[in-house]
């Protein structure tokens, strides 16, 4: 294992790093991931249903469930924090180029990173869609008509069942967003995966895609992820320490 200062040494060499975020980078502030020790899946495998597009549209409890879930989830209004900042920090220094995230909670935006070199692969919980005209609109409308009452709000303009604008299981993911995050992938200098155990595919392949181009990777999570063995150096321990020592 590589340690810390070899690490943050090429981090502060390379110019054209690319990051790519997991849910771990968001669990210190108060966002629960999915398959960490802690994760929602693990507690109870039944949550997994919330996110599967099957049973979500299939059955009207499920949509009532994961609606009940994003009121308490944005209701105590998650704030970034340290991980998010350091990577605020590395993009100020100019040698951000691309931040590619599986999370759907904003934060990153939130933090201070700009818009513009943000991928959200999965999507934002921050608007909804409407599975029948495809219609969005920001999430607080929603949140609106739950607290007054509906469970299972539908789409104002068309009746249509409504859903976070999160890619869910079943769902394929936006084609330009993957381009955009492989092209990135293959021209960066350095890898850097964070909170993210890289067993979900496609976007766990720009790990390697990075790699086989000649980047180094770096891996910063609490226990082994599905790539440590083709990383350069991984970092075990709570992000919000690791990263700012890294990379602020
Ligand atoms: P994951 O749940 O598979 O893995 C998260 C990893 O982060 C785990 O290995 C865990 O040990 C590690 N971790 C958790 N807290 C940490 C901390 N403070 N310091 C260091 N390591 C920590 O997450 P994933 O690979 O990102 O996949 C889950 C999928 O679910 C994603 O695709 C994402 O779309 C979605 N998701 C998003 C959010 C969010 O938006 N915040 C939350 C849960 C799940
Ligand atoms: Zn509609």
């Amino acid at each position: 294992m590589t340690d810390l200062a070899t690490a943050r040494q090429w981090i502060g060499a390379a110019e054209r790093i690319v990051a790519l975020t997991g849910a771990g980078i968001s669990t210190e502030s108060g966002i629960p991931d999915f398959r960490g020790p802690q994760g929602l899946w693990t507690r109870n495998p039944e949550a997994e249903k919330m996110a599967t597009l099957q049973h979500y549209v299939a059955d009207p409890e499920v949509r009532k469930r994961a609606w009940k879930n994003r009121v308490q989830m944005l209701g105590r209004d998650p704030k970034p924090n340290a991980g998010h900042r350091a990577l605020v920090a590395l993009e100020r220094r100019g040698a951000l180029h691309t931040l590619i995230t599986q999370n759907v909670d904003g934060l990153h935006q939130l933090a201070g990173s700009s818009p513009g070199i943000v991928v959200e692969i999965h999507g934002t919980m921050r608007e909804v869609v409407c599975l029948d005209c495809g219609e969005r609109a920001p999430t607080e409308r929603v949140l609106a008509r739950l607290t007054a009452g509906e469970e299972d709000p539908p789409c104002q303009s068309c009746g249509g069942i409504l859903k976070s604008a999160t890619i869910s299981f079943g769902q394929g993911l936006v084609a330009e967003d993957l381009r955009r995050a492989e092209r990135a992938a293959r021209q960066c200098d350095l890898m850097l995966a964070v909170g993210t155990k890289l067993s979900v595919w496609p976007i766990a392949g720009v790990v390697p895609l990075a790699k086989e181009a000649g980047a180094r990777v770096v891996i910063v999570n609490a226990e082994p992820t599905e790539m440590d063995e083709l990383a350069d150096a991984v970092l075990r321990g709570p992000i919000g320490e690791l990263l700012p020592r890294l990379a602020g």
